[in-house]
């Protein structure tokens, strides 16, 4: 079973007690004392080890050097005494760098040993080498932590696992999370994850929430079906939680995590193997097309890909974004055949939704800030371009934004001109979930929808895709709003 590891780092020896507790009601299975870090902040050696026996849960001891990345410069003759009285303090392990312990092997006496080999700028060298050698110094448990270059790097970490005991491999950084939400799938010894709030101890740990609630540490095994979405940026997606959530409503078997990827291709071929579906975000819907074995028509017409799933055994490519729309507009203004559309922006969801707005029958016209894109898009589809600088005399029943103005910037908007009596306006972004769009628009009497309504709806269409159930949208929605209302 994978245990769960909460870093501590405080300076006074309460504190460490506090956050032991704080560890174990959050559900975690031991603490790791950063002796180092500790003793930075301030901390006295003996108060320190004398709160060991204290704690609420089983401590691992680490006392990293500056060398490692870690806090302290002393030598290791000084640093073996240390160890020495934190094994007979009362430590469950003590964690040591091969490459010291094999220059100068030492075992505690009483407290199990983990073997280490971190690289903090690189995804390593010789992996099953150091496994190997770590387990020919009868290490108790051999631990790896890289820094992957690109998230295709998260299979050889995901290897290290395969056939061993004892093994816990995770790559840092926020390109190497899922090495850590995945630790209960990929057999990983230990995971380490921080309480919310704490700034944990090495790039990319998950909160104890995230790790535990979200993707249900405690339910993973090798049988479980990995999901996830890839782009990049991926922090802010809340695609893991929505997905998370209607798996566990369901009872599936299955868990979602955020891939960061630069290079999708290169990912896909690397991981695609152990993944069953996913969703895909800026800047890849037009990444993996060519890797997939079937594309729905939607997917190739559009020329915009959101989804991947698995049917008889090949990949399938599709397009969720479309449906969504059609159906954001059709609760915007009823019925689309016959009416104007205005779609604002023709970058990949523009594109979506100037092909799903004509096949529901609309009348549509595009404009782009960079009138090229409008024109290609106009010409390719047959409806009409309009001049971004003429747009205030448009006349339009449904005015759908598909360009980025007002993400995480609530003084925009798209459309500072005047509003046609009796129009629907659909606004896709949902960051904040009430733009400027939506507040004028409502405000000079439109029938307003939110971006939050297409995101929930080509979820919800994913997840069919993936399981062949109905996905829990209002509660998926309700948790998107508590948490964009945080
Ligand atoms: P994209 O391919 O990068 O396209 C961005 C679009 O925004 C382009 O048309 C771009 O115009 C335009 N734009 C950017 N900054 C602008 C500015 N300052 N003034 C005017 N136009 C500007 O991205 P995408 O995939 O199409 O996504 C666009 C937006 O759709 C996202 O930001 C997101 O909010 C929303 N979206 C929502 C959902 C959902 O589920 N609700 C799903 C997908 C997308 P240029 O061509 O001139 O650069």
């Amino acid at each position: 079973m994978t245990q769960v590891v909460v870093p501590l780092s405080n300076p006074e020896p309460r504190f460490l007690i506090e956050r032991s507790q704080a560890a174990r009601q959050a559900g975690a299975d031991l603490v790791e004392v950063r002796l180092d870090l500790c003793l930075q902040e301030g901390a006295s050696l003996s108060a320190v080890l004398e709160a060991i026996p204290a704690l609420a849960l089983p401590a691992i001891v680490t006392l990293r050097h500056a060398h490692e990345r870690g806090a302290w410069d002393g030598d290791e003759a000084e640093r073996l005494a240390i160890y020495e009285r934190a094994d007979a303090a009362g430590a469950a392990w003590i964690d040591r760098e091969l490459v010291f312990h094999a220059a100068r092997p030492w075992r505690p006496k009483r407290a199990k040993l983990i073997l280490s080999y971190h690289d903090f700028t690189g995804p390593g060298v010789d992996l099953p080498g150091k496994i190997a050698a770590m387990r020919a110094c009868h290490a108790d448990l051999a631990k790896v932590a890289v820094m992957p270059l690109d998230a295709s790097d998260l299979d050889a970490v995901r290897r290290l696992h395969d056939g061993q005991e004892a093994v816990a491999a995770m790559a840092m950084g926020e390109h190497g999370l899922p090495s850590r939400l995945l630790a209960g799938v990929w057999g990983s010894a230990l995971v380490f994850a921080r309480l919310p709030g704490d700034a944990g101890s090495a790039p990319g740990q998950p909160t104890t929430a995230d790790l535990l609630e979200m993707c249900r540490l405690r339910q993973q095994s090798p049988a479980t079906a990995v999901y996830g979405v890839i782009g990049s940026p991926i922090a802010h997606s809340l695609s893991p939680l929505i997905h998370n959530l209607a798996f566990a409503h369901h009872g599936l078997d299955a868990v979602y995590v955020p891939f960061r990827v630069e290079d999708a291709p290169g990912f896909w071929t690397a991981c695609g193997g152990w993944i069953q579906g996913l969703s895909i975000t800026i800047p890849h819907k037009h990444a993996l097309q060519v890797q997939m074995d079937d594309l729905e028509p939607l997917c190739d017409l559009v020329g915009a890909m959101n989804t991947i799933y698995r049917r008889a055994g090949g990949t399938v490519g599709t397009n969720t974004d479309a449906d969504a729309i059609r159906r954001c507009g059709e609760r915007a203004v009823g019925p689309l055949p016959g009416r104007r559309a205005l779609v604002l922006g023709a970058g990949g969801a523009g594109r979506a939704a100037v092909f799903a707005l004509r096949a529901a029958g609309a009348e549509v016209a595009i404009a782009n800030r960079t009138q090229a894109r409008a024109d290609e898009l106009a010409r390719e589809v047959g409806c009409r371009a309009v001049a971004w600088d003429s747009l205030a005399a448009e006349r339009f029943d449904l005015l759908v934004n598909m360009t980025s103005v007002g993400l995480k910037a609530p003084a925009d908007t798209p459309w500072p001109h005047a509003f046609p009596s009796g129009a629907g306006v659909f606004d896709s972004v949902y960051n904040p979930l009430r733009t400027r769009l939506i507040h004028e628009a409502e405000a000079a009497g439109c029938r307003a929808v939110v971006g939050l309504d297409m995101f929930i709806d080509q979820a919800v269409a994913q997840f069919r895709h993936w399981t062949g159930l109905e996905a829990p949208a209002e509660a998926m929605r309700a948790a998107c709003l508590a948490r964009l209302s945080a």
